[in-house]
């Protein structure tokens, strides 16, 4: 049994819809299933407004204009997360100030953001880690007394909440990731969920080249000009019709993994309970999308072995981010405020187990055994 860590999402629809998109005769943006598919995610999430973009990656991009980051500007996030939180920044001037997470849910410690702050902040930036939501009263209720704007990185958190309100809302812009690797998919897309509506005209710009085209396409106005600054964050409608597809039954995908994710974490409830490995943690507040499963071990090394007993079993298992601050471009960019008490300790430990749609009751039970093997061995 040849079990891969991530099998892109796939319903059956898809091929469908792409054919559509391609009879509409409309395959550039904002066609007929971008619609369709910001509706869907409107309607889900109750955002005043989700554009479609190329990647999440652009989603936070596009917040960051839409913030006004300027050089000399200071952004606090998480320090483990991927390299497109801070970047989006960076790209702009702003310095990213890392701070510690919190060892149970990897997220953000929201204790540690406050005493990050300086003159120069202007925003947080939190990360929904494993589609678990940050202490998201906290972070809004800091950003409040501060005056800070809230950029969620909610790449990983569609169809997850805290205290029932959808993860990517809280802020002032959200965003989402549907690149391959996550639960639904176009292969590489996103989107930029924007919570208050005033914001709306100016994201519409900066998404199509600076130009009013998207007031002009609805005949808000009888010709489309350049209007600001802004580059293209639109995603072809044939990547859409794909995405499409799977929003459709993202009730029945999520559940799929929400079964999944469940059988792994019975299974192997036996070893954390013998403090052999650590399992996920998530809180009261939240509910999850079971976007990743995943386990702490003793150490790196023993991470290692581990990963490479899996790796002889054909499971491929493997492990997250590696800290920004540490990284070259961390460095430079970026610094670390307080103490590197769990960041780099706990990315040592952290090992993610093959999660996906189609993984079977059958195969995740072989890896749940796989991985007690490798502890009775051991
Ligand atoms: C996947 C991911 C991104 C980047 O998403 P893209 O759509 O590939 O740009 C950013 N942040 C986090 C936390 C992610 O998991």
């Amino acid at each position: 049994m040849k079990i891969n860590f991530n099998v892109p999402p796939f319903t059956g629809k898809e091929f469908e819809y792409m054919r559509q998109a391609v009879d509409n005769e409309k395959i550039c943006g904002d066609g007929p299933f971008t619609t369709q598919c910001s509706e869907w995610i409107e309607e889900q999430t109750g955002t005043s407004k989700c554009l479609l973009t190329t990647s999440c990656t652009h989603a936070t991009e596009l917040a960051a204009l839409l913030a006004d980051i300027k050089p000399g500007d200071e952004v606090i996030m998480p320090s483990y997360t991927f390299v497109s939180t801070a970047n989006a920044f960076v790209l702009r001037g702003a310095t990213a100030v890392f701070v510690d997470i919190r060892p149970d849910t990897m997220n953000m410690d929201e204790k540690k953001i406050e005493d990050a702050i300086t003159a120069r902040t202007k925003v947080i930036a939190p990360v929904h880690y494993a589609g678990v939501g940050c202490e998201m009263d906290t972070i809004m209720d800091i950003a409040g007394r501060h005056q800070l704007m809230v950029i969620e990185d909610a790449a990983q958190g569609i169809m997850a909440s805290y205290k029932g309100k959808p993860l990517g809302t809280f802020g002032e812009y959200g965003c989402f990731s549907f690149h391959e690797t996550k639960n639904f998919s176009m292969g590489e897309g996103g989107a930029l969920l924007i919570r208050d509506e005033k914001d709306i005209l100016r994201a519409e710009i900066f998404r199509e080249k600076g130009t009013d085209r998207s007031q002009f396409f609805r005949g808000q106005v009888d010709k489309y000009r350049w209007q600001d600054f802004g580059s293209s964050y639109l995603p072809s409608d044939m990547n859409a019709a794909y995405l499409y597809a799977q929003l459709e039954l993202a009730e029945e995908i999520t559940k799929a993994r929400i079964d999944r994710w469940e059988q792994y974490w019975e299974l192997l409830t036996p070893l954390a309970q013998q403090g052999r490995i650590e399992l996920p943690y998530i809180p009261k507040e939240c509910v999850h999308n079971a976007h990743m499963f995943y386990i702490k071990t003793k150490d790196m090394e023993e991470r290692s072995r581990l990963i490479a007993y899996l790796k002889e079993k054909e499971i491929l298992s493997v492990f997250h981010y590696v800290p920004l601050h540490s990284a070259p471009a961390g460095k430079k960019y970026g610094r670390f405020h307080g103490e590197d008490v769990y960041t780099t300790k706990e990315s040592e430990r952290i090992l993610r187990l093959p999660m996906f749609y189609r993984l079977t009751a059958d195969e995740t039970e072989y890896i749940a055994d796989q991985v007690k093997a490798f502890y009775a061995a051991n």
